[in-house]
């Protein structure tokens, strides 16, 4: 793994960390952030609080691993960025994590679970998100329904039935 930079975000929350991985220049998910263990409790005593479910191990938010800083050079209350660190990813990955956070994209004919652009799901992801749909309440979960992959022949029918019509 290579030396972490460390930042400061001030208080250290899933909020502040979300924010921070949305908002971060050049910020990818192949970018890990590592925690001083004092912060990594804090933020799972955080998550059992706000999800009322155990702190999944690993974490992701958005995707991005978080991780407790194993080399001893981030500070408490200062995050660690390790760029491009995709050996942790592959190390630490396991199918069952799950990120509340995450969108869940259905087609909105038959509910079907599908990617953000209505493309099928790879196994894994749609382990994943029936997961979290299976796990955590509406309220934390955001479920938006769009044209699935499944259904693309519903609007060509229907588009051949109204020229049909018009004929
Ligand atoms: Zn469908």
């Amino acid at each position: 793994m290579n030396q972490p930079v460390l930042q400061f975000i001030g208080k250290i929350t899933i909020k502040s960390l979300r924010d921070y991985i949305l908002d971060a220049e050049h910020f990818t998910n192949r970018d890990t952030i590592l925690l001083h263990p004092v912060n990594l409790r804090e933020l799972a005593y955080e998550y059992r609080q706000t999800f009322q479910q155990p702190f999944p191990f690993p974490y992701l938010i958005l995707n991005v691993l978080i991780l407790e800083d194993p080399s001893g050079l981030v500070k408490v209350d200062r995050i660690g960025i390790v760029k491009e660190d995709v050996a942790s990813k592959q190390k630490y990955f396991i199918k069952d994590f799950v990120d509340p956070s995450e969108v869940v994209y259905k087609c909105g004919y038959c509910g079907n679970l599908v990617r953000e652009n209505g493309e099928p799901l790879d196994t894994l992801s749609h382990t994943r998100q029936r997961r979290i749909l299976e796990q955590f309440d509406d309220k934390d979960t955001t479920v938006k329904y769009i044209h699935g992959y499944c259904h693309r022949s519903v609007s060509e029918t229907e588009k051949g039935a109204e020229e049909m019509l018009r004929v």
